[in-house]
Protein backbone atom coordinates (compact mmCIF):
# COMPACT_ATOMS: atom_id res chain seq x y z
CA UNK A 1 0.00 0.00 0.00
CA UNK A 2 1.14 3.68 -0.97
CA UNK A 3 1.24 6.20 1.61
CA UNK A 4 -0.60 9.04 1.33
CA UNK A 5 0.90 12.66 1.61
CA UNK A 6 -0.12 13.02 5.34
CA UNK A 7 1.21 9.89 6.24
CA UNK A 8 4.55 10.59 4.65
CA UNK A 9 4.70 13.83 6.35
CA UNK A 10 4.40 12.06 9.40
CA UNK A 11 7.26 9.28 9.11
CA UNK A 12 9.20 11.81 8.37
CA UNK A 13 9.40 13.44 11.70
CA UNK A 14 11.10 10.52 13.72
CA UNK A 15 13.56 9.83 11.37
CA UNK A 16 14.93 12.76 9.46
CA UNK A 17 16.77 15.86 10.93
CA UNK A 18 14.92 18.75 11.10
CA UNK A 19 17.12 21.16 9.36
CA UNK A 20 14.36 22.18 6.66
CA UNK A 21 10.87 23.06 7.49
CA UNK A 22 9.17 21.88 4.01
CA UNK A 23 5.53 23.19 2.75
CA UNK A 24 3.52 20.43 3.19
CA UNK A 25 3.72 19.06 -0.23
CA UNK A 26 4.83 15.65 -1.28
CA UNK A 27 5.98 15.01 -4.83
CA UNK A 28 5.83 11.99 -6.54
CA UNK A 29 6.33 12.77 -10.34
CA UNK A 30 7.06 16.01 -12.30
CA UNK A 31 7.49 16.97 -15.94
CA UNK A 32 8.27 20.37 -17.49
CA UNK A 33 7.05 23.36 -14.93
CA UNK A 34 4.37 21.43 -13.14
CA UNK A 35 5.28 18.52 -10.21
CA UNK A 36 2.38 15.93 -8.95
CA UNK A 37 1.93 15.34 -5.51
CA UNK A 38 1.14 11.63 -4.29
CA UNK A 39 -2.52 11.85 -4.28
CA UNK A 40 -2.51 13.42 -7.64
CA UNK A 41 -3.13 16.98 -7.37
CA UNK A 42 -0.86 19.20 -9.86
CA UNK A 43 1.31 22.05 -8.81
CA UNK A 44 2.74 25.16 -11.20
CA UNK A 45 6.33 25.06 -9.89
CA UNK A 46 7.80 28.49 -9.00
CA UNK A 47 10.65 27.83 -7.26
CA UNK A 48 12.55 25.20 -9.45
CA UNK A 49 14.96 23.93 -7.02
CA UNK A 50 16.45 26.82 -6.16
CA UNK A 51 17.06 27.28 -9.71
CA UNK A 52 18.82 24.12 -10.05
CA UNK A 53 15.69 23.24 -12.59
CA UNK A 54 16.18 25.99 -14.96
CA UNK A 55 15.16 23.65 -17.62
CA UNK A 56 12.60 22.18 -16.33
CA UNK A 57 11.88 18.81 -14.42
CA UNK A 58 13.14 16.19 -16.73
CA UNK A 59 14.30 18.02 -19.81
CA UNK A 60 14.10 15.24 -22.36
CA UNK A 61 17.15 16.56 -23.92
CA UNK A 62 18.78 16.01 -20.35
CA UNK A 63 17.10 13.14 -19.73
CA UNK A 64 18.64 11.49 -22.73
CA UNK A 65 21.96 12.34 -22.43
CA UNK A 66 21.43 10.88 -18.95
CA UNK A 67 20.11 7.70 -20.22
CA UNK A 68 22.91 7.45 -22.32
CA UNK A 69 25.39 7.79 -20.03
CA UNK A 70 23.93 5.36 -17.46
CA UNK A 71 24.28 2.61 -20.36
CA UNK A 72 27.48 3.31 -21.06
CA UNK A 73 29.59 4.59 -17.75
CA UNK A 74 28.92 6.36 -14.32
CA UNK A 75 32.00 6.73 -12.40
CA UNK A 76 36.13 6.09 -12.93
CA UNK A 77 37.38 9.19 -9.69
CA UNK A 78 39.67 10.98 -11.31
CA UNK A 79 42.43 8.36 -10.41
CA UNK A 80 41.48 7.77 -14.80
CA UNK A 81 40.73 9.65 -17.30
CA UNK A 82 36.98 9.22 -18.57
CA UNK A 83 35.79 10.59 -21.80
CA UNK A 84 33.25 12.76 -20.93
CA UNK A 85 34.91 15.58 -19.21
CA UNK A 86 37.46 17.06 -21.67
CA UNK A 87 34.20 18.15 -24.37
CA UNK A 88 32.09 19.16 -20.98
CA UNK A 89 35.48 21.44 -19.61
CA UNK A 90 36.25 22.72 -23.29
CA UNK A 91 32.14 23.50 -23.66
CA UNK A 92 31.57 25.14 -20.39
CA UNK A 93 34.69 27.03 -20.59
CA UNK A 94 34.00 28.71 -23.48
CA UNK A 95 30.33 29.29 -22.94
CA UNK A 96 31.61 31.60 -19.71
CA UNK A 97 34.77 32.97 -21.35
CA UNK A 98 37.15 31.33 -19.48
CA UNK A 99 39.75 28.70 -20.20
CA UNK A 100 39.90 25.84 -16.92
CA UNK A 101 37.49 24.33 -15.43
CA UNK A 102 37.33 22.11 -11.80
CA UNK A 103 34.43 20.00 -11.40
CA UNK A 104 33.04 19.67 -8.03
CA UNK A 105 29.58 18.51 -7.20
CA UNK A 106 27.41 20.69 -5.23
CA UNK A 107 27.65 24.46 -4.99
CA UNK A 108 29.15 25.17 -1.45
CA UNK A 109 32.07 22.94 -2.94
CA UNK A 110 32.53 25.21 -5.18
CA UNK A 111 32.84 27.76 -2.86
CA UNK A 112 35.53 25.87 -0.94
CA UNK A 113 37.42 25.37 -3.85
CA UNK A 114 37.67 29.23 -4.89
CA UNK A 115 38.73 30.17 -1.53
CA UNK A 116 41.36 27.68 -1.49
CA UNK A 117 42.44 28.50 -5.31
CA UNK A 118 42.29 32.33 -4.34
CA UNK A 119 44.48 31.80 -1.18
CA UNK A 120 47.12 29.66 -2.96
CA UNK A 121 46.68 31.90 -6.05
CA UNK A 122 47.61 34.45 -3.29
CA UNK A 123 51.07 33.60 -1.94
CA UNK A 124 52.12 32.09 -5.01
CA UNK A 125 51.04 34.58 -7.61
CA UNK A 126 50.76 38.03 -5.50
CA UNK A 127 53.55 37.78 -3.02
CA UNK A 128 50.91 37.02 0.26
CA UNK A 129 52.78 36.65 3.25
CA UNK A 130 52.03 32.93 4.45
CA UNK A 131 48.83 32.44 6.08
CA UNK A 132 47.95 36.28 5.72
CA UNK A 133 45.55 36.21 2.72
CA UNK A 134 42.21 37.69 3.12
CA UNK A 135 38.99 37.10 1.33
CA UNK A 136 36.33 40.00 1.19
CA UNK A 137 33.02 38.99 1.01
CA UNK A 138 29.51 41.02 1.43
CA UNK A 139 27.08 41.48 4.15
CA UNK A 140 23.62 39.67 3.44
CA UNK A 141 25.68 36.51 1.22
CA UNK A 142 24.87 33.05 0.65
CA UNK A 143 27.86 30.80 -0.43
CA UNK A 144 26.26 27.71 1.10
CA UNK A 145 26.74 25.85 4.71
CA UNK A 146 30.14 24.38 5.49
CA UNK A 147 32.00 25.35 8.50
CA UNK A 148 33.92 27.73 6.38
CA UNK A 149 31.55 29.16 4.57
CA UNK A 150 29.13 30.20 7.38
CA UNK A 151 32.28 31.62 9.06
CA UNK A 152 31.63 34.81 6.67
CA UNK A 153 27.22 34.66 6.90
CA UNK A 154 25.95 37.57 8.51
CA UNK A 155 22.99 34.94 9.38
CA UNK A 156 22.90 34.58 12.67
CA UNK A 157 20.71 31.50 12.39
CA UNK A 158 23.58 30.01 9.70
CA UNK A 159 26.11 30.43 12.52
CA UNK A 160 25.11 30.21 15.93
CA UNK A 161 26.28 26.56 17.26
CA UNK A 162 28.79 26.24 14.39
CA UNK A 163 31.83 27.92 15.57
CA UNK A 164 35.17 28.34 16.21
CA UNK A 165 35.13 29.94 12.87
CA UNK A 166 37.40 30.18 9.49
CA UNK A 167 39.87 33.33 9.92
CA UNK A 168 40.70 35.69 7.09
CA UNK A 169 37.48 36.97 5.74
CA UNK A 170 36.44 40.99 6.03
CA UNK A 171 32.80 41.59 5.47
CA UNK A 172 31.57 44.94 3.84
CA UNK A 173 27.82 46.14 3.27
CA UNK A 174 26.77 44.67 -0.49
CA UNK A 175 26.46 47.28 -3.00
CA UNK A 176 28.82 49.23 -1.32
CA UNK A 177 31.92 49.88 -3.84
CA UNK A 178 33.78 52.70 -0.76
CA UNK A 179 33.69 50.38 1.66
CA UNK A 180 35.04 47.91 -0.23
CA UNK A 181 37.62 49.91 -1.51
CA UNK A 182 38.29 50.47 2.16
CA UNK A 183 38.47 46.82 3.08
CA UNK A 184 40.96 45.84 0.35
CA UNK A 185 44.24 46.06 1.08
CA UNK A 186 48.19 44.40 -0.13
CA UNK A 187 46.70 41.06 1.97
CA UNK A 188 43.54 40.89 -0.53
CA UNK A 189 43.03 37.56 -2.51
CA UNK A 190 40.16 38.10 -3.57
CA UNK A 191 36.30 39.68 -3.52
CA UNK A 192 34.07 36.68 -3.47
CA UNK A 193 30.16 38.17 -4.10
CA UNK A 194 27.32 37.43 -5.64
CA UNK A 195 25.95 39.51 -8.70
CA UNK A 196 22.23 39.11 -7.56
CA UNK A 197 21.74 37.89 -4.11
CA UNK A 198 19.79 35.08 -4.40
CA UNK A 199 18.77 33.79 -0.90
CA UNK A 200 18.96 37.08 0.10
CA UNK A 201 15.75 37.96 -1.33
CA UNK A 202 17.20 38.63 -4.97
CA UNK A 203 19.06 41.82 -4.30
CA UNK A 204 19.84 43.18 -7.35
CA UNK A 205 22.55 46.04 -7.04
CA UNK A 206 22.73 49.13 -8.66
CA UNK A 207 24.07 49.58 -12.18
CA UNK A 208 27.63 50.16 -12.42
CA UNK A 209 28.29 48.19 -9.21
CA UNK A 210 29.77 44.94 -10.97
CA UNK A 211 31.65 46.68 -13.33
CA UNK A 212 32.71 48.90 -10.14
CA UNK A 213 34.11 45.50 -8.46
CA UNK A 214 35.89 44.56 -11.76
CA UNK A 215 37.48 47.67 -11.93
CA UNK A 216 38.39 47.68 -7.97
CA UNK A 217 39.76 44.34 -8.10
CA UNK A 218 42.00 44.78 -11.18
CA UNK A 219 43.29 47.75 -9.74
CA UNK A 220 44.03 46.48 -6.46
CA UNK A 221 45.74 43.25 -7.98
CA UNK A 222 43.19 40.90 -6.14
CA UNK A 223 40.72 38.28 -7.83
CA UNK A 224 36.87 39.14 -8.30
CA UNK A 225 34.90 35.70 -7.77
CA UNK A 226 31.68 35.76 -9.01
CA UNK A 227 29.45 33.22 -7.14
CA UNK A 228 26.94 32.42 -10.39
CA UNK A 229 25.16 29.24 -8.26
CA UNK A 230 22.07 30.79 -8.15
CA UNK A 231 22.00 33.40 -10.92
CA UNK A 232 23.79 31.76 -13.96
CA UNK A 233 22.95 29.88 -16.47
CA UNK A 234 20.46 31.88 -17.96
CA UNK A 235 18.01 32.48 -14.97
CA UNK A 236 18.28 36.17 -15.34
CA UNK A 237 17.80 36.39 -19.14
CA UNK A 238 21.70 36.72 -20.05
CA UNK A 239 24.21 33.42 -19.55
CA UNK A 240 25.70 34.81 -16.79
CA UNK A 241 24.21 37.87 -14.60
CA UNK A 242 27.32 40.07 -14.75
CA UNK A 243 26.66 39.54 -18.32
CA UNK A 244 24.17 42.47 -17.78
CA UNK A 245 27.06 44.91 -17.29
CA UNK A 246 29.67 43.13 -19.60
CA UNK A 247 32.18 41.86 -16.85
CA UNK A 248 34.15 38.95 -17.13
CA UNK A 249 35.18 38.31 -13.60
CA UNK A 250 38.48 36.06 -13.12
CA UNK A 251 36.55 33.40 -11.12
CA UNK A 252 33.05 32.22 -11.49
CA UNK A 253 31.16 29.44 -9.71
CA UNK A 254 28.44 27.62 -11.21
CA UNK A 255 26.25 24.92 -9.96
CA UNK A 256 22.73 24.24 -9.46
CA UNK A 257 21.20 24.24 -13.13
CA UNK A 258 24.54 22.63 -14.18
CA UNK A 259 23.69 19.36 -13.52
CA UNK A 260 20.07 20.25 -15.10
CA UNK A 261 18.35 19.03 -12.14
CA UNK A 262 19.73 15.20 -12.01
CA UNK A 263 22.97 15.34 -10.72
CA UNK A 264 24.87 17.61 -8.64
CA UNK A 265 27.31 19.10 -10.75
CA UNK A 266 29.12 22.59 -10.14
CA UNK A 267 32.33 23.49 -11.09
CA UNK A 268 34.96 26.53 -10.40
CA UNK A 269 35.54 28.31 -14.15
CA UNK A 270 39.02 30.41 -14.64
CA UNK A 271 41.36 32.43 -16.03
CA UNK A 272 44.93 29.88 -16.59
CA UNK A 273 46.76 31.78 -14.72
CA UNK A 274 44.14 31.13 -11.86
CA UNK A 275 43.12 27.69 -11.45
CA UNK A 276 46.61 26.98 -12.65
CA UNK A 277 48.23 26.93 -9.68
CA UNK A 278 46.63 23.71 -8.56
CA UNK A 279 48.96 20.59 -8.46
CA UNK A 280 48.21 16.88 -8.33
CA UNK A 281 47.81 15.95 -4.71
CA UNK A 282 46.41 19.39 -3.90
CA UNK A 283 42.45 19.62 -4.25
CA UNK A 284 39.99 16.78 -5.46
CA UNK A 285 36.43 14.88 -5.32
CA UNK A 286 35.69 11.42 -5.64
CA UNK A 287 32.64 12.30 -7.60
CA UNK A 288 34.18 15.47 -9.06
CA UNK A 289 33.85 15.44 -13.29
CA UNK A 290 32.48 11.74 -13.18
CA UNK A 291 31.27 10.69 -16.39
CA UNK A 292 27.51 11.08 -15.39
CA UNK A 293 28.23 14.82 -14.10
CA UNK A 294 29.98 15.23 -17.48
CA UNK A 295 27.51 14.36 -20.11
CA UNK A 296 24.22 15.76 -18.49
CA UNK A 297 26.81 19.02 -18.00
CA UNK A 298 27.71 19.19 -21.44
CA UNK A 299 24.16 18.67 -22.57
CA UNK A 300 23.13 21.63 -20.21
CA UNK A 301 26.03 23.76 -22.24
CA UNK A 302 24.49 22.86 -25.37
CA UNK A 303 21.05 24.01 -24.50
CA UNK A 304 22.69 27.38 -23.54
CA UNK A 305 24.89 27.70 -26.25
CA UNK A 306 21.56 28.47 -28.98
CA UNK A 307 20.83 31.26 -26.77
CA UNK A 308 17.30 30.50 -27.02
CA UNK A 309 16.31 30.12 -22.44
CA UNK A 310 18.43 33.39 -22.22
CA UNK A 311 16.16 35.35 -24.49
CA UNK A 312 12.72 33.45 -23.03
CA UNK A 313 13.82 34.36 -19.79
CA UNK A 314 14.15 38.03 -20.61
CA UNK A 315 11.30 38.27 -22.62
CA UNK A 316 9.01 36.14 -19.83
CA UNK A 317 11.06 38.27 -17.62
CA UNK A 318 8.78 41.49 -18.54
CA UNK A 319 5.96 39.87 -18.35
CA UNK A 320 7.05 39.22 -15.09
CA UNK A 321 8.04 42.23 -13.77
CA UNK A 322 4.68 44.22 -15.26
CA UNK A 323 2.75 41.44 -13.82
CA UNK A 324 4.28 42.69 -10.37
CA UNK A 325 4.48 46.04 -10.68
CA UNK A 326 0.93 45.74 -11.70
CA UNK A 327 0.17 44.06 -7.60
CA UNK A 328 1.69 46.79 -6.04
CA UNK A 329 0.07 48.74 -3.98
CA UNK A 330 -2.41 45.59 -4.01
CA UNK A 331 -0.78 43.83 -1.08
CA UNK A 332 2.58 43.38 -2.83
CA UNK A 333 4.75 46.55 -0.87
CA UNK A 334 8.11 46.31 -3.37
CA UNK A 335 9.70 43.79 -5.69
CA UNK A 336 12.98 43.35 -7.53
CA UNK A 337 12.84 41.41 -10.45
CA UNK A 338 15.71 40.56 -13.40
CA UNK A 339 14.76 37.96 -15.85
CA UNK A 340 13.17 34.85 -14.68
CA UNK A 341 13.74 35.83 -11.14
CA UNK A 342 11.89 38.02 -8.74
CA UNK A 343 12.01 38.91 -4.82
CA UNK A 344 8.22 39.95 -3.75
CA UNK A 345 8.22 41.44 -0.94
CA UNK A 346 4.22 41.40 0.53
CA UNK A 347 2.40 43.57 2.65
CA UNK A 348 3.04 41.99 6.38
CA UNK A 349 -0.17 42.38 7.24
CA UNK A 350 -1.33 40.40 4.63
CA UNK A 351 0.90 37.43 6.18
CA UNK A 352 4.59 35.99 6.48
CA UNK A 353 5.90 34.65 3.88
CA UNK A 354 5.54 31.21 4.74
CA UNK A 355 1.32 31.97 4.99
CA UNK A 356 1.20 33.77 1.40
CA UNK A 357 3.83 30.12 0.45
CA UNK A 358 0.80 28.02 1.85
CA UNK A 359 -2.29 29.90 0.26
CA UNK A 360 -0.07 29.78 -2.90
CA UNK A 361 0.21 26.43 -2.34
CA UNK A 362 -3.67 25.70 -1.76
CA UNK A 363 -3.96 27.50 -5.15
CA UNK A 364 -2.04 24.84 -7.11
CA UNK A 365 1.35 27.07 -7.04
CA UNK A 366 4.59 26.12 -5.58
CA UNK A 367 7.28 29.13 -4.16
CA UNK A 368 9.30 29.53 -0.85
CA UNK A 369 9.55 32.02 1.36
CA UNK A 370 13.36 34.35 2.15
CA UNK A 371 13.04 36.63 5.06
CA UNK A 372 9.75 38.22 6.80
CA UNK A 373 7.25 38.65 4.21
CA UNK A 374 9.27 38.17 1.08
CA UNK A 375 8.76 35.65 -1.64
CA UNK A 376 10.72 34.44 -4.23
CA UNK A 377 9.64 33.45 -7.48
CA UNK A 378 12.01 31.40 -10.03
CA UNK A 379 9.60 29.33 -12.21
CA UNK A 380 11.77 27.20 -14.92
CA UNK A 381 13.11 28.88 -17.43
CA UNK A 382 10.18 26.37 -19.98
CA UNK A 383 7.19 27.84 -18.67
CA UNK A 384 4.90 28.95 -20.89
CA UNK A 385 3.79 32.86 -21.15
CA UNK A 386 0.52 31.08 -20.35
CA UNK A 387 1.06 29.57 -17.00
CA UNK A 388 2.98 32.94 -15.78
CA UNK A 389 -0.08 34.99 -16.77
CA UNK A 390 -2.08 32.47 -14.56
CA UNK A 391 0.70 32.49 -11.62
CA UNK A 392 0.55 35.97 -11.41
CA UNK A 393 -3.43 35.86 -11.72
CA UNK A 394 -3.37 33.41 -8.27
CA UNK A 395 -0.61 35.53 -6.46
CA UNK A 396 -3.41 38.25 -7.42
CA UNK A 397 -6.10 36.73 -5.75
CA UNK A 398 -4.04 35.41 -2.71
CA UNK A 399 -3.11 38.48 -2.02
CA UNK A 400 -6.73 39.70 -2.40
CA UNK A 401 -8.14 37.42 -0.19
N1 LIG B 1 26.07 29.98 -3.66
C1 LIG B 1 24.87 30.51 -3.92
C2 LIG B 1 24.78 31.90 -4.52
C3 LIG B 1 23.70 29.79 -3.63
O1 LIG B 1 22.50 30.35 -3.86
C4 LIG B 1 23.82 28.50 -3.07
C5 LIG B 1 22.60 27.71 -2.73
O2 LIG B 1 21.54 28.21 -2.55
C6 LIG B 1 25.10 27.98 -2.82
C7 LIG B 1 26.20 28.75 -3.13
C8 LIG B 1 25.28 26.63 -2.19
O3 LIG B 1 24.96 25.60 -3.07
P1 LIG B 1 24.72 24.11 -2.52
O4 LIG B 1 23.43 24.14 -1.76
O5 LIG B 1 24.64 23.27 -3.77
O6 LIG B 1 25.89 23.76 -1.66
Amino acid sequence: RTRSSAELIRAEEPVLAHNYHPLPVVVARAEGAWVEDVEGRRYLDMLAGYSALNFGHRNPVLIEAAHRQLDRLTLTSRAFHNDQLAEFAESLAALTGQDMVLPMNTGAEAVESAVKVARKWAYEVKGVPADRATIVVASGNFHGRTTTIVSFSTDETARSGFGPFTPGFRIVPYNDLAALEAAVDETTAAVLIEPIQGEAGVVIPDEGYLAGVRALTSRAGCLFIADEIQSGLGRTGRTLAVDHEGVVPDVVLLGKALGGGIVPVSAVVARRDVLGVLQPGEHGSTFGGNPLAAAVGSAVVGLLETGEFQRWAAELGAVLRDGLAALVGKGVVGFRARGLWAGVDVDPAIGTGREISERLMQEGILVKDTHGSTIRLAPPLTITDAELRSALETLEKVLAA
